[in-house]
Parts: structure tokens; sequence; C-alpha cells
């Protein structure tokens, strides 16, 4: 059984009061591609609701609904009558299941990734030489020493290292 966790829901709520504008008129859900594709399955309407609730364990723990499916698309934001800015509650959530060490393992190799090449999904020599031959610009990214430094005061490379 679900535990209402008031200090969860004050939690998300100061980090958007967007929150408390929600009547639960599904709106999102019906307008959200992912709830399409899952048949439901993704329901960003429910994720709001256990918010409003404070259900840290179905948020967090269980995931269910699972927010890491969420593409981030906005369409929500766009429809909801009420306002409420899902994505950055979903952004709340997602970086508590962070903290638990409770995300998608493709999420721990994208983020080991962006610590040794500065970006999440590194070129290849293959996509680089197809580059070249375009005529295209060299690639510049980011500083991965910088990057780095980011990542230590932020304990993002700490916290990448699943298990640890
Ligand atoms: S569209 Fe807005 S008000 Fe309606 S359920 Fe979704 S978040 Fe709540
Ligand atoms: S931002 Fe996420 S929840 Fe909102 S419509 Fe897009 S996929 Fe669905």
């Amino acid at each position: 059984m679900s535990v209402i966790n008031f200090e969860f829901r004050n939690e998300v709520l100061k980090h958007n009061a967007s929150l408390s504008y929600c009547y639960q008129c599904s709106t999102c859900s019906g307008g959200c591609p992912v709830a399409l594709i899952t048949n439901g399955v993704y329901n960003p309407r429910k994720i709001i609701e256990e918010a409003i609730l404070g259900l840290k364990d179905k948020l967090v723990e269980t995931q269910d609904p699972n927010p890491w499916l969420c593409s981030t698309c906005q369409k929500c934001v766009e429809l909801c009558p009420q306002k409420v800015e899902l994505t950055e509650i979903f952004t709340l959530i997602k970086n508590r299941c962070f903290e638990a060490k409770k995300c998608p393992e493709a999420f721990y190799s994208q983020g080991q990734a962006v610590l040794e090449n500065g970006v999440a999904i590194p070129y290849s020599n293959a996509i680089i030489a197809r580059r070249k031959k375009l005529g295209l610009p060299e690639i510049k990214t980011a500083s991965v020493d910088e990057l780095k430094v980011i990542m230590k005061e932020t304990n993002f490379e700490k916290n990448i290292k699943k298990g640890e």
C-alpha cells in the first residue's frame, strides 16, 4: 500500500507550485505521444496525481508510471488548461530517482560517456569521416576538463557509478 509522504509532496510543491493547480482533467495524458504508443501504460496525469498525494514510493521506488519514459516533448505543458509545468515536476522526480540510484541503465552509461567525452553519444570515426566528406565543420564539444569539475562539484561523477 502506498504511503502519503507530506514532506515529499511539499518538496515538489516548493520546487514547482503549479502542481497545486492540477484538477486531474487528463488533457495531458490525452495528448501525450508516449501515452498513446504505450496504450496508456505511461500516464503523465497519474504521475502528477501521485506527486499531489506525495506518493514517493510509487514515484521513486516502483516508478509506476515510469517518469523516464517522458520524451520531454512539452506537448502536455502546452495543452494543460491549468498551466501545470509537468516536465519541471518530472525533472525533480527524476533527480530523486537518480539520488536513489533508480535510473535506467542507459542513463548511467550515457552519464559515463559525458564524463569521458563531453557528449552523451560520442561521434564514431565513421560519422566524423562522413561529415568531412560532406564538407561539414569539425565538431566542437565542451571542455571535458571543465565538465569534470562541474560533475565533481555536483556529485554527478560519484553518483553516476551505479551501485557504489
Ligand atoms: S492537463 Fe493539467 S490539469 Fe489536466 S490532469 Fe494534466 S496536469 Fe492536471
Ligand atoms: S512532455 Fe512527456 S508527458 Fe508531456 S506529452 Fe511529452 S512525453 Fe508526454
